[in-house]
């Protein structure tokens, strides 16, 4: 027998294997709304005009230099970084507790908040992480790594395709205490359905009844809403109720710098003395997990956050992403309910928000769409809004009409 005969081959990630199949597809009309990418109204991807312009800058300084960044990222990055998830007036970052690292985008935030727990978080019974039924598939995946074991709570509710508010509430109360809970702080993947303000408070009351600990998945900041701060809401409350947690952020979606992979985490700590503790070991971690984080996209995001005109930039850049994908929803809303009269209610398409809609068909629905109309969505009937636009809104439209009547 060989060495490597025991390793069993693996299935290709199912949206890599959706992608590939559009791309060898002729069809002319082919669409993909696979992708979790902004593509802009020609079908491409779009490098926000503020990150070229801090590009331009940063490279026709002569003294930009390669050099290694600190184990823990670039000191500018990263007290922006929390600043902007965690809001210019946190009373955390006035106390100075917040322990922030920068990762390898929200991935990689993700995989060091895992694994920090799995070394130092108490659990009380079982070593196990709860998360939102359905959520990102790499959640299980980066939690089964460090050996945290992961169980679902309801989140959606496939009967109004919304939030099972009732349900995630029974979760966190029937929990075993200081149970950790997986959230995402806003444009929930791949649902499109968020708590509303008053369901995150209900939420954090439920964390404090019980002593859970919270995981912000921040994937999506200004992608929700097209506001920064608003996207920010429930994770800035929560830290003023004193909710134990930790922030994963991710600049890969806001900034268009998904290649460049640059984010951070950031855990709230109760007091100085302990975030400093906490910083030194997540720096310990990263040692030996990559050494130090990449620099090219932290340096821009610095520039950026550090620069109010450029800042003032982004924030029109973020909207125009945001703009352009709630008028799709609009559009599309529209074209079913007013135009074809496509069987069924479509309001979920303009109530959901951010990059994705659940819009609520069938696998077989989903297969169809795919095999009779070159259509490409995954098989839960999430479609990316950001892959519709002006040309083949109406294509896509009819094709929908055509499955599910
Ligand atoms: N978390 C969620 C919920 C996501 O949807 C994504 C990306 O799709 C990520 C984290 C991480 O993305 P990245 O590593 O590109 O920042």
């Amino acid at each position: 027998a060989e060495t490597w005969d025991i390793v069993p081959q693996a299935p290709p990630d199912s949206i890599f294997k959706l992608t590939a199949a559009y791309q060898a597809d002729p069809y002319p009309q082919k669409v993909n709304l696979g992708v979790g990418a902004y593509r802009d109204d020609d079908n491409k991807p779009w490098v926000l005009p503020v990150v070229r312009k801090a590009s331009h800058i940063l490279l026709s300084d002569p003294t930009l230099h390669h050099e290694y960044l600190p184990i823990t990222g670039l000191p500018e990055f990263v007290s922006g970084a929390a600043r902007l998830i965690l809001g210019d007036d946190s009373p955390a970052l006035a106390d100075d507790r917040v322990a922030s690292v920068q990762t390898i985008s929200g991935t990689g935030a993700n995989h060091l908040a895992a694994l920090f727990l799995s070394k130092y978080y108490q659990f009380d019974g079982e070593r196990v992480v709860y998360l939102s039924d359905p959520t990102w598939v790499n959640h299980f995946a980066i939690f089964e790594n460090v050996g945290i074991k992961q169980r679902t709570y309801p989140y959606y509710d496939s009967k109004t395709i919304g939030l099972d508010f009732d349900g995630f509430l029974a979760a966190l109360q029937s929990a075993p205490g200081r149970s950790v809970f997986l959230v995402h702080a806003c444009a929930h993947n791949p649902t499109g359905v968020d708590p509303t303000e008053e369901q995150w408070e209900t939420i954090a009351q439920a964390f404090i009844a019980k002593k859970h600990y919270a995981i912000f998945d921040s994937a999506y900041q200004g992608f929700a809403s097209g506001d920064l701060d608003r996207d920010a809401k429930a994770i800035r409350y929560f830290v003023r109720r004193g909710v134990p947690m930790l922030v994963c952020q991710s600049f890969a979606k806001n900034a268009g710098l998904y290649g460049e992979r640059v984010g951070a985490l950031h855990l709230i700590a109760p007091n100085k003395e302990t975030a400093t503790r906490v910083r030194s070991q997540l720096s310990v971690l990263q040692r030996s997990e990559i050494s130090n984080p990449p620099s090219y996209g932290a340096r821009v995001i610095a520039l950026i956050l550090g620069n109010p005109e450029l800042f003032e930039e982004w924030k029109a850049d973020i909207r125009t992403m945001a703009d352009r994908i709630i008028d799709m929803r609009k559009r599309l809303h529209s074209l079913l309910t007013n135009e074809l009269r496509t069987p069924g209610n479509w309001d979920h398409i303009v109530n959901q928000i951010g990059m994705f809609s659940f819009t609520g068909i069938s696998t077989a629905q989903s297969k169809a769409l795919i095999d009779d109309a070159h259509v490409y969505l995954t098989s839960n009937g999430r479609i990316s809004m950001a892959g519709l636009n002006s040309k083949n809104l109406r294509y896509f439209a009819e094709a929908l009409d055509r499955v599910v009547r």
